[in-house]
């Protein structure tokens, strides 16, 4: 009999830690390896933030808090949704968890049994079909297309629905397309979600890095019915520059609430307390750095896209990103050719021979489920995204 349980044994292992790995490697035997493939911002958390958590610890907040969450940062964040989003919630309908990453585990494990169908569409953030195996549903992959900037329709939707259909797992601002749903767009897909009641995960992580003059909209602010049927995440990681502090909400129905809510105080408890009190600096705090942050993520986007479309006679495309700090670099012209005598067959390939012969890092699509593409992040310096590029320029130009 095996060790390991059914539900755990399913899970992958994440793709991306092999390319992240021998990045590493490289950088610690001395080359100067410029990473485009980091996943949070390159700057630090503001001061007042850092300044508040350590108040928490000098006034001695150091004990546990109701495992839900601390009632003032509960508050906190519904003020955020209602003045941010129009979507009005009782403290009672927010958990504070661990990141957004354990406020989607924990929104799946309170909803999904047993062979319930997630409709993710494609490319997606790669926990979420681990996350829908761990909880024992089944995946249902839809992939979109680069026509359509990678956004899934009301129609593809409708059409991947079926009996067993329980959740949609939506992500806008999309990681790893940059991808930005309008208002009109979001409404759409919300009157087929609405018909056949399906619920709806908001993956909302990256709202406040959108560029361009566009809006975030939430889908729970479509109507009641949608508000009903809506798992809201969001949290502080990629706003607020805070990936190591650990904390992302959930807003949910009140019986789904409450169950996330018993069902965490039986396994993290609160999340760490003087985390919570930074938090809730974070909301209530001046939002000048993070406007700053935004402005520096939209010039190098910007800066990007401009170079990139310099290398479009080379064989290399990207989809418009509207926000998040990715953007998907379209390579799948280039399969087929060779670099000194290695041939890209894929973008594990592709990612691989930028990596040891451009010093270049960046994820395959594989990963998200899109084999034509790279992830480029646009999380570093003006100077090194500048190199970068140029580094894949010329690796581009010397294939066969
Ligand atoms: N959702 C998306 C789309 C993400 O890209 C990430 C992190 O990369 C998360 C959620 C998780 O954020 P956290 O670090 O708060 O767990």
């Amino acid at each position: 009999m095996s060790k390991i349980s059914q539900r755990v044994s399913t899970i992958s292992p994440s793709m991306t830690l092999a390319m992240s790995a021998k990045a590493a490697e490289l950088k610690a035997a001395g080359e100067n390896v410029i990473s485009f493939g980091v996943g949070e911002p390159d700057f630090n958390t503001p001061a007042h933030i850092v300044q508040a958590a350590k108040d928490a610890l000098d006034k001695g907040y150091t004990k546990y808090v109701a495992a839900a969450g601390l009632p003032a940062l509960k508050k906190a964040v519904c003020r955020k949704f209602s003045e941010d989003n129009g979507v009005d919630y009782l403290p009672s309908q927010i958990i504070i968890c661990n990141g957004g990453k354990h406020a989607i585990f924990n929104a799946l494990f309170a909803t999904i049994d047993p062979g319930d169908e997630v409709i993710i569409p494609s490319p997606y953030w790669l926990t979420y079909p681990e996350v829908v195996k761990c909880c024992e549903g089944v995946p249902v992959i839809v992939n979109t297309s680069r026509e359509n900037g990678f956004k899934i329709t009301a129609e593809q939707l409708e059409g991947a629905i079926t009996p067993k259909t329980k959740m949609l797992i939506f992500n806008s601002p999309s990681n790893p397309t940059g991808a930005v749903y309008s208002e009109e767009e979001i409404r759409a897909l919300a009157a087929v979600c609405v018909r056949h009641g399906i619920l709806v995960l908001s993956d909302e992580m990256y709202e406040k890095l959108i560029y361009g003059g566009l809006k975030h909209f939430s889908i729970a602010a479509v109507s009641p019915e949608m508000k009903a049927l809506t798992l809201l995440v969001n949290g502080v990681s990629k706003s607020y520059a805070m990936t190591g502090w650990r904390l992302g909400y959930l807003a949910a129905p009140e019986d789904i609430a409450k169950a996330v809510a018993s069902f965490q105080s039986h396994s993290t408890s609160n999340v760490n307390t003087m985390t919570q009190y930074a938090a809730l600096a974070a909301l209530e705090g001046p939002t000048e750095p993070m406007r700053e942050m935004v402005k520096a993520f939209g010039e190098r986007r910007e800066r990007a896209m401009r170079i990139l479309d310099g290398m479009k006679p080379l064989g290399l495309d990207y989809v418009r990103p509207d926000g998040a700090f990715y953007l998907m670099l379209v390579c799948d012209k280039l399969y087929g050719r060779s670099y000194k005598g290695q041939k890209i067959g894929g973008s594990m390939d592709m990612a691989e021979l930028l990596l040891t012969h451009a010093k270049v890092a960046l994820t395959p699509g594989i990963c998200f489920g899109d084999d034509g593409c790279v992830r480029l992040s646009y999380a570093l310096s003006m100077e090194e995204l500048e190199e970068g590029l140029s580094r894949i320029e010329k690796f581009v130009a010397a294939l066969d």
